[in-house]
């Protein structure tokens, strides 16, 4: 008896100890790709032309640089809805046209209503949880006479969720469902101070406390100035600060699968770009939601009627969109939900 109770008080004691480095070298050995050829068959389905066509697209004068609430807009979140449609990738019941609509009486004054565009699919075993992939679908429309295109601003992310959603729309007719629903979705009011996101995250399609995390992107098309002599990079902003766990899925992505340079400079919450509180994540953020932003950086096109579809470079799109991919596939097919915890 006395030795049972001095053996479990030693564990006690040796659990309470654990040293944090112990607890972190625990947790990343619980991450692993068990199905790591299934994820390399279908992340190799993401390819630059396809990516390289959307950008195009997106990115046309005909949609007059897609200002939220214009004609041109309104016309891009056709062509995204249409996307779906074309994949048969599913709108919610709630919304069967793909649009939730976002009133302009929560948008800056002078824009018209816009909607945002959302489409997923189901999970087979945890469809009540929701893993969001997002990407802003507006842009800056035409100043001053000259339309603003912005191909990687953000043509770039915009053809990532889709190239991501067909990648995912094929495992699932292969027998690969996702274990967790995947939600894609494409906001509108960026540009004018994050509305389309704040307005979802405030009336949510999917009951929010079952969003397990949102993926947001936004610029990953382009090289920025500190990486031009390797442009095998990604920034990874505000992976570690909901989840610890999340903060090691993506590295484990990415040794897995893409072998990115990982750059967390903007991660620092004292870098003066505040990049972490400029995108549209930060709404999710806001409601304790794990998220991760990913960008490229700013370049010297960023903002400018001169961000066009040639300046892209569609090898390293392909690259960063697979890194995203391989990080969904593994929030939506682990046997356990994700850990919102710091550690
Ligand atoms: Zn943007």
């Amino acid at each position: 008896m006395k030795v049972l109770v001095a053996s479990a008080l030693i564990l006690v004691g040796s659990c309470s100890t654990l040293r944090h480095s112990e607890k972190i070298e625990n947790l990343k050995d619980s991450i692993s790709y068990d199905d790591k050829k299934i994820v390399e068959k279908y992340l190799n389905t993401i390819n630059s032309e396809e990516l390289k066509t959307h950008v195009e697209e997106i990115s046309s004068e005909k949609y007059n640089g897609r200002m939220t609430g214009e004609k041109g807009h309104n016309e891009v979140c056709d062509y995204i809805r249409n996307y779906y449609k074309s994949q048969n990738i599913k709108a919610p019941e709630s919304h069967p046209d793909y649009y939730q609509k976002v009133p302009k009486e929560v948008l800056p004054e002078g824009l018209n209503e816009s909607q945002n565009v959302i489409a997923y699919i189901e999970g087979s075993e945890f469809p009540d949880e929701y893993i969001y992939i997002a990407a802003h679908s507006d842009h800056e429309g035409i100043i001053d006479g000259e339309i603003y295109p912005g191909a990687d601003d953000n043509g770039s992310g915009t053809a990532a969720v889709f190239e991501m959603a067909e990648a995912f729309k094929k495992a699932s007719e292969d027998g690969y469902n996702p274990k967790r629903s995947i939600v894609f979705l494409h906001v509108t009011a960026e540009e004018v101070g994050l509305h389309g996101s704040r307005y979802y995250t405030n009336n949510p399609v999917f009951p929010i406390e079952n969003t397990i995390s949102t993926l947001n992107i936004d610029m990953i098309g382009r090289v920025d100035e500190r990486h031009k002599d390797d442009e095998n990079y990604i920034y990874v902003i505000g992976s570690d600060r909901m989840s610890t766990e999340l903060h090691f899925i993506v590295q484990e992505a990415n040794s897995n699968f893409t072998s990115l340079n990982l750059d967390y400079k903007y991660n620092d919450d004292s870098d003066p770009n505040r990049y972490f509180y400029r995108s549209d994540h930060y709404n999710f953020a806001q409601k304790d939601i794990p998220v991760i932003f990913f960008f490229n950086g700013e370049h010297e096109d960023y903002t400018k009627p001169t961000d066009t579809a040639d300046k892209i470079n569609y090898q390293l799109l392909a690259k960063r969109t697979k890194l995203i991919f391989a990080t969904a596939w593994y929030l939506a097919n682990s046997p356990d939900r994700l850990n919102p915890e710091i550690i």
